[in-house]
């Protein structure tokens, strides 16, 4: 088999996020919250050429996901995969830009970018028609799957024989309880449609695992109310517990917050 599918966290969390996707020919960000000028400056860490780049895809209009969309495509000019809801929800935020870029998807058609093969799915979240990920090429398939409230059956059918997969571990309940939040908006995240705790990431792992994911980067953690080290370690628990070994049966690593991830290959 030749090629590769590599992919790196550029950001991750609710100050923003994107994630690189590139095969040798060609590569994909999913999300834009991140700066144009972080944008350049995360390509040239990684060694990518922008000139690669032939698309955006976008998983839901929070600001975390969006926030330098509207300047990334005016300044890369790549065509922005969305659907209509979403589109329509992040349209006020983006600015001027050519409309000739956009390509309306809809969740669970495939659809292909140079070598890649892209299908979108829903997941719960409150954003107006949220989804996450699949990227495929021959080397197999990369799952992106943060923001949302759980996980269900078209979760883990969307996701099953991806053998890399970022998840969201947003938080931990503790700290989520204790933590200073006012009430509602702890209720929110804790909802079905707010974001995945550390316990329902390492139930969901265990899951992937079993449909033969290898890989899980652990994604979207809260500033405020998880650590990355409790993050890894309650989901390293969950895995073992289900009688898991790390290193034999999966790796477990947590995207980088405001920083590149070390890029992982497929
Ligand atoms: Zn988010
Ligand atoms: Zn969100």
């Amino acid at each position: 088999m030749v090629g590769y599918l590599r992919t790196s966290a550029l950001r991750s969390g609710s100050s923003g996020n994107s994630i690189l996707v590139s095969s040798d020919q060609s590569s994909v960000l999913i999300d834009t919250g991140i700066t144009g000028k972080g944008l350049a400056c995360a390509l040239k860490d990684l060694d990518e050429s922008p000139d690669k780049l032939k698309g955006i895809l976008i998983t839901h209009e929070h600001c975390d996901h969006i926030s330098g969309l509207g300047v990334i495509l005016r300044r890369y000019k790549i065509p922005l995969f969305i659907n209509k809801d979403t589109l329509k929800a992040a349209m006020p935020s983006l600015g001027k830009f050519d409309p000739d870029l956009i390509r309306v998807i809809y969740p669970e058609e495939k659809i292909q970018i140079d070598d890649l093969e892209i299908m979108a799915f829903p997941v719960s979240h409150d954003a107006a028609a949220p989804v996450g990920y699949t990227i495929s090429s021959e080397r197999g398939s990369v799952g992106i799957c943060t923001d949302l409230g759980y996980t269900d059956e078209r979760v883990y059918k969307a996701l099953a024989g991806s053998k890399l997969c970022y998840l969201e571990a947003n938080y931990d309940q503790e700290l989520l309880k204790l933590g200073s939040y006012p009430l509602r908006l702890k209720e929110r995240i804790a909802s079905h449609h707010g974001h995945l705790s550390n316990d329902e990431s390492g139930l969901a792992c265990i899951r992937l695992l079993e449909q033969g994911t290898e890989k899980i980067i652990l994604s979207h953690l809260s500033l405020e109310n998880n650590f990355p080290h409790l993050a890894l370690l309650t989901v390293n628990d969950a895995l073992t517990n289900a009688g898991a070994k790390e290193g034999l049966d999966y790796q477990l690593t947590a995207a980088r917050r405001f920083d590149v991830s070390e890029p992982q290959e497929i």
